[in-house]
């Protein structure tokens, strides 16, 4: 069975789907969701080998050889125009790399695809190039597992996004709204971190007062939004 951050990231994707999953690994996602036949078809995309040969194995065990192909390629150059992708995951890094990735692979959308990310941090990276590429978030959702918390956002191409505030691109208009537990334990976690920065460049006297009030200010808005 799948983690479940995984899992929430697969409750995102459409029955019938045309999936491509970039930065796969072991293909884990996709063949979850082939063998339970929620798939038309997938594309495992994977830029490294070892990771690559680990889905090639992982979807020849289970058989699916005929729903989901692995490719050795970067980021969406793993699709195909006649692959009718209609719905990418990337799940498992970065906030930067994932945007790197949509940017360097922008000619591949046909901007009907749904996007389903997971960045582990660095998400108001995400939610500004959704909103600078027409894409909506329709969707967020924060979860505890095995000591990390994550984040998954999921969006739709729309003609002209809602413009979010700098405030919603970084704690999530939808998480904003929820204010479940978990989104305060990530931020108090957050602001602690701040707390030991401040006091360490207080202490060492040397980080000019501008850099100080930056960081507080960061730390005082954490309170004011989040606890
Ligand atoms: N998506 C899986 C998950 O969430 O469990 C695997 C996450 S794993 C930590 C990140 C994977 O992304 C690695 O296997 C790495 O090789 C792959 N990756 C990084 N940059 C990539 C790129 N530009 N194109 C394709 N895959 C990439």
């Amino acid at each position: 069975h799948l983690s479940l951050r995984l899992q929430t990231v697969a409750d995102f994707v459409q029955p019938g789907a045309r999936l491509a999953d970039i930065g796969s690994d072991h293909a884990y996602l996709p063949v979850h969701l082939a063998k339970q036949g929620l798939l038309t078809k997938a594309v495992a995309g994977e830029v490294v080998r070892g990771p690559y040969e680990n889905a090639v194995s992982e979807i020849e065990k289970e058989g699916l050889e005929n729903v989901i192909m692995a490719h050795l390629a970067d980021g969406l150059a793993a699709i195909k125009p006649e692959d009718q992708i209609d719905t990418i995951t990337i799940a498992g890094m970065g906030g930067t790399l994932i945007t790197q990735i949509l940017d360097a692979g922008v000619d591949r959308l046909r901007h009907e695809e749904r996007l389903i990310l997971q960045p582990n941090v660095g998400e108001d990276n995400v939610r500004q190039w959704l909103q600078n590429h027409d894409y909506g978030i329709i969707a967020e959702r924060i979860l505890a597992e095995d000591g990390h918390i994550y984040e998954i956002i999921v969006a739709d191409p729309v003609d002209t996004p809602t413009t979010f505030n700098p405030t919603q691109l970084k704690f999530g208009p939808f998480l904003l709204q929820e204010k479940s537990p978990v989104l305060q334990d990530k931020w108090r976690k957050e602001q602690a971190r701040l707390d030991d920065v401040i006091a360490t460049m207080q202490h060492a006297q040397q980080a000019p007062q501008a850099k100080i009030d930056a960081f507080i200010a960061q730390r005082n808005q954490i309170q004011e939004v989040i606890l």
